[in-house]
């Protein structure tokens, strides 16, 4: 089990290059090592000749499929956790890669932070140290149930919403460009000709600033958002 904060190694296979460079780029920002294998044979070899602390696995692979890999290293003993990767939302996909001895599923395309939630939740461990929640001056978010607290209102988000505050949050008093925020909240399925980040910004503005004594979420103009505890007035 790896210690908070230290530096895992990963394993991606996934012959999607797009797809691949995307994780691995993400990852190695959050300091991890992380291997890429294209196709299912290659991802077999190196996930039984090296050692990893998670491997992230695509269902459809050239050679050898995802599950067929999956099954082959669970019967081989390599116990490292498996991070399904599938296009397909079906149950059946799910169902099958869980067979086969994957820990978890995501489906494409996935945004970054969840994907990144879904890699702490195998791994039982969180960069942020509490996992149940965060805390911003008033602000309260709640991962168990989604939900958010100004004081004492309840605040009720939509999942893009969560991860766009949630993400506000952990980088609390930064700067964050749109480019950080497409890539780190959107992910693989943003629309770069889309006004989708203004859109969500002034809807979770309304929710957390309404009424509120002062806005915590302020526009740094030329240069994007940020979410600031205190009035600074
Ligand atoms: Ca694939």
């Amino acid at each position: 089990m790896p210690n908070e904060g230290e530096a895992l190694r990963i394993l991606v296979v996934e012959d999607e290059k797009q797809v691949a460079s995307f994780i691995k780029k993400g990852l190695q920002e959050e300091a991890h090592a992380v291997d890429v294998a294209t196709n299912g044979p290659d991802g077999e070899f190196l996930a039984q000749t090296s050692s990893y602390d998670l491997i992230v696995l695509d269902l459809m692979l050239p050679g050898k499929d995802g599950v067929e890999v999956c099954k082959t290293l669970r019967a081989r003993k390599v116990r490292t956790p498996i991070l399904m990767l599938t296009a397909r939302d079906s149950l059946e996909a799910k169902v099958e890669g869980l067979d086969s001895g994957a820990d978890d599923y995501l489906t494409k395309p996935f945004a970054f932070e969840e994907f990144l939630a879904r890699v702490r939740a195998l791994l039982r461990r969180d960069s942020t140290g509490d996992s149940a929640s965060l805390r911003v001056g008033e602000l309260a978010l709640d991962r168990n149930t989604r939900k958010a607290q100004r004081g004492t209102r309840e605040i009720v988000l939509t999942s893009r919403e969560y991860s766009l505050l949630e993400f506000f949050m952990r980088r609390s008093g930064k700067v964050l460009s749109r480019a950080v925020i497409a890539e780190h909240v959107w992910g693989l399925d943003f629309d770069p000709q889309s006004n989708v980040i203004d859109v969500t910004v002034s809807h979770l503005r309304i929710k957390v600033d309404r009424g509120a004594s002062f806005a915590m979420i302020r526009t740094v103009r030329g240069a994007g958002y940020m979410l600031c505890e205190e009035d600074d007035k």
